[in-house]
């Protein structure tokens, strides 16, 4: 296990679009290992391929109530509004509030190739369909309607 690198902003691979994982094997479980050592390290709830510089569709998220592995996720449902901040990992330091759904329900597989359903609501679906943006290659700037202050 080892904490990778969070790739900031500007960076191009934030804005290219990620192929699906195919390879249920040793390495994406190592790579899932060190996403999910990598956000806890920097205290983020989610954190996406790109993120740590690898083109795969593969999220990890924890709100607090437990991780959650994401491989080829898709949101299938979405419903309601929710406008609340939002920041990333790979900016920081900079928080805008955002429009997002609030219940969205989402098909991904797990990290041996099972398929699963994950529904969230509130701050989860606001994090489902962050993480789930970064493997389109967009920021969560794209949704905001108010930037907030700089805090450093
Ligand atoms: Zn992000």
């Amino acid at each position: 296990m080892a904490i990778r690198n969070i790739v900031k902003e500007g960076d191009p691979v934030l804005s290219k679009k990620c192929r699906p994982v195919e390879k249920f094997d040793d390495r994406l479980h190592i790579l899932l290992d060190d996403m999910r050592d990598t956000m806890y390290k920097a205290e983020g709830v989610g954190l996406a391929g790109p993120q740590v510089g690898v083109l795969r569709r593969v999220v990890v998220i924890d709100i607090g109530e437990g991780l959650v592995e994401l491989i080829n996720p898709k949101i299938i449902m979405k419903s309601g509004e929710q406008r609340e901040t939002e920041g990333c990992l790979s900016c920081p330091g900079e928080y805008g509030i955002t429009v997002r759904p609030m219940n969205v329900t989402v098909k991904a597989q797990d990290r041996y190739g099972k398929e699963i359903t994950v529904e969230g609501s509130e701050l989860m679906a606001r994090a489902l369909c962050h993480e789930i943006d970064h493997l389109d290659g967009v920021l969560f700037k794209k949704h905001v309607v108010e930037m907030l202050e700089e805090e450093n």
